[in-house]
């Protein structure tokens, strides 16, 4: 083996904190160096300095309400702009050929949405010969080209979904995106001391747990690699482990029944008493929260008993609570229920593993686990690799230690 090692094709992403100052820049500078000097052609995708961005979006809104976002986007691509030519320049000072890329210059052409546009395609043509010449080039994340030349943005975050979709149109052996945690966990290791690091975890887990509140790569970056077959790996730039590979459901030989326990506090209840019992009223109910935007989650209805009135529950998430009760309260005298009760004082937990699409049982563990805990179960979803609860918010540690033990997800 040794001597021999496979050549490999890696963009290698750094998001902000990895290049947060001058002295992480360097530090990242030398993560490129280890890829180059294994032999590997390397493309490098950078993010703004931790708080860049921020900063430069409050400046657009300081100046103007109802901003231009053609001008929006000017200014906050900005903070790739310094990233990228540092990460050259840090890059060049050891040694490296390296020179930087922005979104027009190669270009990644987008579909011109400004502040949330989508990436169509992006020309490698140039990048491949100075890549198989030995240069490393330097992308500026989040940004691309829309219609008429104007710079256009991904949406925030958004620097994960170029470094995929580059790595994609390199056609590259892998992914690496970099951040301040060291990988994807069973469960948050800020609650539960057991939680540990997963070696492989499969796009559509990944998928869940991201969407679920596990804030480790933009869904639309996992959505993307899960497409185009991008193998991801996420790992720290502050030591030298290796990370997690979130990989095609076949790369995964041991699959584990349940791979991770996600959460999320953002979430509401609201229950409608006594909503009669007829066609049509669902429909009313939830075209009208559509109708204002307001996306729901969990559902559930009874069968009435009496054929006349039942309750129905959902949830939404807390921000859209105010403005839910606002458009049902609208509709108090069309829809004729006895009452409306919101709760924001819950939680949602969801055991997420593609395991459980050949095994029975896997819910079950869920609610005995729960119920031996003496915790009320609200509301629960299924979907082919998930299961999901609602419950009081206060048992959300207390919920999180038992399922991970009850699953056998805890360390050693
Ligand atoms: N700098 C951009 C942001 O803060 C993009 C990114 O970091 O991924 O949203
Ligand atoms: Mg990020």
């Amino acid at each position: 083996m040794a001597g021999n090692v496979q050549k490999l094709r890696i963009v290698q992403k750094f998001g902000g904190t990895s290049v947060g100052n001058i002295e992480r820049i360097r530090a990242v500078a030398q993560k490129v160096k280890m890829e180059v000097d294994r032999g590997h052609q390397v493309a490098v995708v950078v993010s703004a300095m931790s708080g860049a961005t921020n900063q430069l979006v409050g400046w657009v809104n300081e100046i103007s309400k109802l901003y231009d976002e053609r001008e929006y986007d000017t200014v906050v691509a900005s903070g790739e702009q310094v990233t990228c030519g540092l990460t050259a320049l840090a890059l060049q000072e050891i040694g490296i050929k390296s020179r930087s890329w922005l979104g027009w210059q190669l270009p990644v052409y987008t579909d011109g949405v400004h502040g949330k546009a989508r990436i169509e395609g992006i020309e490698t043509g140039d990048l491949e010969k100075r890549m198989a010449a030995g240069e490393v080039p330097v992308l500026a994340g989040f940004q691309g080209l829309g219609k008429e030349n104007r710079i256009t943005t991904l949406g925030r975050g958004g620097s994960d979904i170029s470094a995929v979709a580059l790595a994609a149109a390199l056609n590259a052996d892998r992914c690496d995106i970099y951040t301040d945690v060291d990988g994807v966990y069973t469960t948050d290791p800020r609650i539960v001391a057991k939680a540990r690091k997963l070696d492989k975890i499969t796009y559509e887990e990944m998928l869940e747990m991201a969407s679920l509140g596990a804030k480790v790569l933009h869904t639309r970056s996992v959505e993307l690699a899960m497409k185009q077959r991008v193998r991801l790996q996420v790992l720290s730039s502050f030591n030298d482990q290796p990370g997690t590979l979130v990989v095609d459901e076949e790369e995964i030989v041991e699959k584990e029944l349940v791979s991770g326990i996600a959460y999320s506090r953002d979430e509401a209840k609201v229950t409608l008493v006594r909503v009669p019992d007829r066609p049509g009223v669902a429909a009313s109910i939830f075209g009208s929260l559509a109708e204002a935007s307001i996306n729901v989650d969990m559902i559930v209805q009874n069968v009435s008993e009496d054929g006349k009135a039942t309750d129905l529950t959902f949830t939404v998430t807390r921000s859209d609570l105010p403005r839910a009760l606002k458009v049902l309260e609208g509709k108090a005298g069309e829809l004729g229920y006895a009452s409306l009760k919101p709760d924001a004082n819950v939680v949602k937990i969801s055991v997420v593993g593609v395991g459980m699409r050949s095994h029975a049982g896997v819910a079950q563990l869920m609610f005995q686990t729960l119920a031996e805990k003496g915790i009320n179960i609200q509301v629960i979803s299924t979907s082919e690799i998930k299961v999901s609860v609602l419950i009081a918010e206060e048992y959300t540690e207390l919920a999180l230690r038992a399922l991970h033990t009850a699953y056998n997800l805890d360390a050693a």
